[in-house]
This record gives C-alpha cells, structure tokens and sequence, in this order.
C-alpha cells in the first residue's frame, strides 16, 4: 500500500469512512481479514470492534452456511466488483437469528500495478422495504387468488340458476306426472285382480279399498272408506293381526303371512275367511311410516281343504297308532292265552287228577252226587244216588221224579230248600234233612244232603250241585236216644208236677203262719221246682220236636202283654237282677202264646245266668219291616264271635272256665230258635265278648 499518499494516509481514510453512516467494511487477503469496519456494519452483524483483525468467518460465524464468504473470495481473485440488491442474510442480532435484507457492493480496489489492495464493502439495509415489498406481493397474490375464486364461484352460481330454472321445470313436469300415475294407480288398484287397501295414520283408516277386497269383506265402499279399519270391521277387534298390522307401522318392517283367519261378512253373517295376507309400509320422503298397503289372497277353501286334509291325516295317524296299539294288545293277549293255555292244559290235568281222586273219596266214604241244571231242571247223579233213590236211570231226569221219592211229609221242605238256594240272596247254600221212600228199603231211610248253587253275573242259578249222605243210623239213634229222652222227661214231669203243686200247698200254708223260715225254704223249693220242671220241659220239647211232634195252638195277643207278664214272672226267680221294659204301641201277633212265653223265658233265664249279679236286663220290642223284634240285653259275659253262629245248635254249650260252674243243657236256644223258625221268624245274637250280649227274636204282624 502507498503510505505516503499526499491526500489522506491509510488511517485517515479508514478514520473518515468509519465515520460515514453507510455501512463499511475492508477487507484484505484472501482470508477476508476485517481491516475495519464501521459501527454501522458491525451494527448490522450485531457484534462490537473486537472484530477488527479477525477473518470475517470468525467473527461472524453463522455466515459458513451463506454465500457471503465465497463471493468475497471471488471477488477478491477475480478481482471484479460485485453488487446485489434485496440480498437475505441471516445474521445472529442481540442473541437473535434473524433475517435481514441488504443492497451491498464489494468493491475490488486496486493498486497502481493493478493488484488486488483490499475489498470495500458498503452495505445498506433495506430489510424494512423488502418485507414492505413481500408483503405487498402477498396481499397482491391473495387479492388475485381471491379475485379468481370469485370469478370460479361466480360462474358456478350462473350454472346452478341455470340448473335450478331446468329443474323447476322438471319438478312442475313431475308433479303433473305424480298427480296423473296417482290417479293411474288408484284405478289399478280399483280395478287389480288381488284384494288391495290402503290404511293410513295410526287409526288405520281406510283410504283405499278395491272391489275385490269390498267383496271379500262383504262391505260396500260407503260403509268403510275414509273410516278407520275397525270401526268400519268391528268382527275384527279380537283379530291377533291388528297387532301385527300396528308392528308393522311401528317398525316399517313389511309383514307376509299365509292362510290367517280373520271373520268377514256373508249375507249378514259372520263367517271365517283364510287369507295370504302381505302387510307392506308405505313411507314418506323422511322415510317414516305414515299408513300400510293390505294385500289379500282368498284362500279359504284351499284352507279348508288343507284341514280336512290334515285332520284326516291326523285321524288316520291316531287310528293307525290305535291299530298298532292294538295290535301290541293282541300280541300280548296272544301270548297270554298262548300261557293260559298251557295253564289251562294243566289245570285240565290236574282237574282230571283230582276228579278220579274226589271220585274216589267218594265212593269211599259212601256218598252220593247230584246235580241240578236250574235252567232245564233236569237231575243227574251218580251210582250210589240212583240206588238211594230206587230209580232204573238217574241221567236227566226231571227234578220233579227225583222229588218225588222223598217221604212226603220231607217234601214240601225239600223243595222249598231248593227254591231257597237258588235264590241269589240266599248265598246258595242247601244243607237238609229228609226221608227217602224206596221200594227196595221196607222203611223211609234218612239222608243229609247238602250242595251250593253257583250264579252267573245277572245273579241267575247255573249249577246246583251237592253230596248226599246216608243218615239212617245216625238218625235212628238220635231217634232211640230222643224217644228214651222223652220217655224219662214224661216220666219225671209227673212226679214232679205233683211236687210242684204239693209244695205251693205248703207255701201258701205256711204264710199263713209266722214260721218265715219254712215260708223262705218252701219258695226256694218252689223255684228249683220250677227250674227242674222248665228243664225236663225243654227236654220233652226235644223229643217232641225231633219225633216231630211238636204242635203250635196259635191265638192273636199283643206281644207287650205277653212280655209283661213274663218278665213279671221271672223277676221272681231272678231277683238279682233288674229287668226294665221299654213300652211299645200294641203289637198283635198270631202265634203260640206259651211258646214265645218259653223263649223269652229262656232269654232272660240266659241274660240272669251269663252275667255278674246285680247287672240290668233290658226287654225292648219294636217294629222293624213288618216284624215284631224282640230283644234282651244283657251286661254279662258276651260270646266270642267263632261262638255266636254255633249258638243255636242242640246241645251247644260254649267251653269257658268262666262258664263251667253253670249248669244247663244247650237245648233252651236250640228249642228257642226251633219254636221261632216254625213261626216264619228269625233269632239272632249281638255280642261283645266280655261287655254283654242282646237276643233277638222276630215274629210276623199279625194283620187283619
Ligand atoms: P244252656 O244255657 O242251658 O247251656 P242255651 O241253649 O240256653 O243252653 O245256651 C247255649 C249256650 O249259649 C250257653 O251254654 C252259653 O254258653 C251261651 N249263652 C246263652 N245265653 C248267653 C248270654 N246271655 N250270655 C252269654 N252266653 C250265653
């Protein structure tokens, strides 16, 4: 450098120029060392002098990265100025990097030989015009943007009025054609060969009904249109589709069904229709349901067809099931009677078996069978019978021939016995006595025969058959025994009588005298007497009933009274014990008055005998059925129950330590019973064993 410059040294000017407001800088070498700068352009790089002497790229750094060094280094081996305008340089200001805009020049100043002396840099800042400038040319572009998206939207809107002017036309074009295809439909559905209606509004009125569905309605137009469904169709309240309809203008779901039965009209009539039936919403342009199109299809008789065809199906299904019921039924029974059979074979066998052993048992213990068919009445027996009876055949005889060889004083029994059997209620039992009269025998022979008649479930006799039993010897000495009975009762009954009647004497005698002592003796005597002669009475009625010999005087009396006097009588003899008589209206009967007298006698003699002294006797005698019953209760021993049918045979005694000390026969029931059957009545006991005993007896009214 030419120090001795004659206007300003170096330092001068470098004075000078960092005086000057413009941003300067020198720089030398090509390093760009700062030689100066002025504190205007270390304003700009925002640092302070301690840059002087430093390269420019280590006093300002963050210029590495921008093209500042480069064209300073150029400009410094080209040695050609450079100038730029508006040029950004992001400079670190404050502690801030920002970006800045500067006019500069880096001028190449030159020595005399033309070398490179140093680079002026002059820098002006115009941050503030360019950002002006930016954003003016930003509102600019904006403005245009906005400029050209108007025009866009502009010539839009002339397309859509044009659009809208069309489609106006179309809609006034549309609405006509709405109007007339309206009117096309409802003659369509008028005239459709398929019942339609059309429901509209929650109240299902109907807008539209066609004629097929009129028809099938049984209903005029007048009567239904524009009314709601059901009170134009009140049969169809308790329709279960008028739910359904209402689902499915809740839910705008459509609704198909087949053959629903609903009721119609037919000539004033409610009858039952079948329909296929198709439930379709209509919506509006908001897609809400506002009413439903009714589809019907008639398909009653197909219905009713289909039925009858499924009840018949089910019928023959149900008989079919039966068959094969049935047939498992007979299948079983099959095997069953296949079982029973077998069964049958068996008891066949056995039956055989037994018979010839019965037949056996019979001939050795000497019986003879018969049998009586009730409905033809023919007889039958075996062997032994036909020899009894002294008859050539006994196969199928008449009953009248077999009867006909009872003694006939037998007879009248026999046969009333028979007809008693073979009356159901009798229980069918036959248990008699009688005398055969054959020729081949000199006398009547005695012969038991006892048999059971068999009912059919009408309660009708089919079989009668028994045994019978040769008796004659036994007979013949019950006979002796009884004549021998009778002979000794005869016999004593005198003697006795006379005592009876001695002892009376005596008695009345000595009441007559103050000598009680005899007087209590004497009627002691008395009483024996009487119990004695009562005895050797019932033994000689024995005899007399066994010799049938034993007759009835009877007379019409009122039972009461006879009852009275009787109890009276033997109120004496049984004093211990007190008799008590329930009264009674008369009760007339027709009978043997000593005889009733002798049962009733042995009634109470019975009830004072069978129970502890001081117990009571009731005597009560009441109607019953055309009867007269008697009855004397006791509060004695009472009987067993095996003892109380036994009760009434001769000579049954019951076998008790408790009845062993008391004296008696076992002939005062046996005659009792006896005396009452040959009146037409009956004799029974009711007993308690150990709480006390009634006797009955009962005799017919006597009538007339
Ligand atoms: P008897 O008394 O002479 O033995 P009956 O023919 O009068 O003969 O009676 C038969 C049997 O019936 C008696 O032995 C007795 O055992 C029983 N008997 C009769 N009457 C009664 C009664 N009232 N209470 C209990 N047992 C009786």
């Amino acid at each position: 450098m030419n120090t001795n410059n004659t206007v300003l040294n170096a330092d001068q000017l470098l004075q000078v120029l960092s005086l000057s407001e413009n941003a300067t800088a020198i720089y030398t070498s090509d390093d760009i060392v700062i030689e100066m700068a002025n504190d205007a352009m270390i304003g700009f790089w925002g640092k302070d002098r301690s840059v002087i002497g430093k390269t420019l790229l280590e006093a300002v750094p963050e210029l590495r990265s921008q093209p500042f060094i480069g064209l300073l280094k150029q400009v410094w081996r080209s040695g050609e100025t450079y100038t730029a305008k508006d040029t950004p340089a992001d400079l670190v200001v404050g502690g801030k990097l920002d970006r800045y805009y500067f006019d500069f020049e880096y001028r190449a100043i030159k020595d005399a030989n033309g070398d490179m002396f140093c680079i002026l840099h002059t820098s002006t800042d115009v941050t503030a015009k360019v950002l002006n400038e930016k954003a003016l040319e930003a509102g600019l572009k904006r403005e245009k943007i906005l400029g050209d998206e108007l025009e866009h939207a502009n010539s839009q809107l002339a397309a859509a009025n044009a659009e809208l002017f069309k489609s106006n036309d179309n809609l006034t074009k549309l609405v006509e054609s709405l109007a007339e295809s309206e009117n096309r439909f409802r003659k369509l559905v008028q005239d459709a060969p398929v019942a339609i209606c059309v429901l509209s509004g929650m109240d299902m009125r109907i807008d539209v009904a066609n004629n097929k569905i009129l028809q099938l309605w049984g209903r005029t137009g007048e009567e239904v249109i524009s009314k709601p469904l059901l009170v134009a169709r009140p049969e169809l309240i308790a329709h279960t589709y008028i739910s359904v309809m209402k689902r499915v203008f809740d839910t705008g779901v459509p609704f198909s069904g087949t053959s629903i039965a609903s009721k119609v009209l037919r000539k004033g009539q409610l009858a039952d229709m079948y329909s296929d039936a198709i439930y379709q919403p209509l919506l509006d342009e908001s897609g809400k349901v506002t009413g439903i199109m009714v589809v019907l299809t008639d398909v009653t008789d197909k219905t009713l067809i289909a039925r009858r065809e499924q009840e018949l199906v089910k019928a023959l299904a149900a008989t079919n099931e039966e068959l094969a019921a049935i047939n498992e039924e007979m299948l079983a029974t099959n095997e069953e009677l296949r079982e029973s059979q077998y069964l049958l074979r068996q008891a066949n066998d056995d039956m055989r078996s037994s018979e010839e052993q019965l037949q056996f048992t019979i001939n050795a213990a000497d019986l003879g069978t018969w049998d009586l068919n009730p409905a033809t009445n023919k007889f039958t027996g075996n062997e032994r019978l036909k020899e009894w009876f002294g008859l050539k055949s006994i196969e199928d005889i008449s009953l009248d021939v077999a009867t006909n060889v009872i003694h006939e004083k037998d007879r009248p029994l026999v046969v009333e016995a028979i007809e008693e059997a073979l009356n159901f209620r009798s229980g069918g039992r036959y248990d008699i006595e009688y005398r055969i009269v054959a020729p081949h025998y000199s006398a009547p022979r005695y012969y038991r025969a006892k048999g059971k008649a068999l009912f059919d479930s009408e309660q009708q006799p089919v079989r009668f058959s028994g045994i019978l039993q040769d008796i004659n010897e036994k007979k013949q000495d019950e006979i002796r025994k009884n004549d021998f009975i009778g002979m000794v009762s005869h016999e004593l009954k005198t003697p006795l009588t006379s005592l009876k009647a001695y002892v009376q004497m005596l008695l009345s005698k000595a009441k007559n005298t103050e000598d009680q002592f005899t007087v209590n003796a004497l009627s002691k005597v008395e009483i024996q007497v009487i119990k004695m002669s009562t005895m050797i009475n019932g033994f000689l009625n024995v005899s007399r009933l066994e010799s049938g010999k034993i007759q009835l005087y009877k007379e019409t009396f009122d039972l009461n009274d006879l009852i009275e006097d009787v109890a009276e009588q033997m109120q004496l003899i049984i004093p211990k014990h007190r008799i008590t008589l329930s009264p009674s209206s008369p009760m007339n009967i027709f009978a043997d008055k000593e005889k009733i007298g002798q049962v009733l006698t042995n009634f109470l003699s019975n009830a004072a005998k069978y129970s502890p002294a001081g117990q009571p006797i009731e005597i009560t005698c009441n109607y019953v059925d055309g009867q007269a019953v008697v009855s004397v209760k006791d509060e004695g021993i009472g009987l067993k129950p095996q003892d109380k049918e036994k009760m009434f045979s001769r000579y049954y005694r019951v076998e008790e330590a408790s009845t062993k000390h008391i004296s008696g026969f076992g002939i005062g029931l046996y005659l009792s019973s006896e005396i009452i059957k040959s009146h037409k009545g009956n004799v029974w006991v009711e007993s308690t064993f150990g709480v006390g005993s009634t006797f009955f007896f009962s005799l017919p009214i006597y009538n007339n």
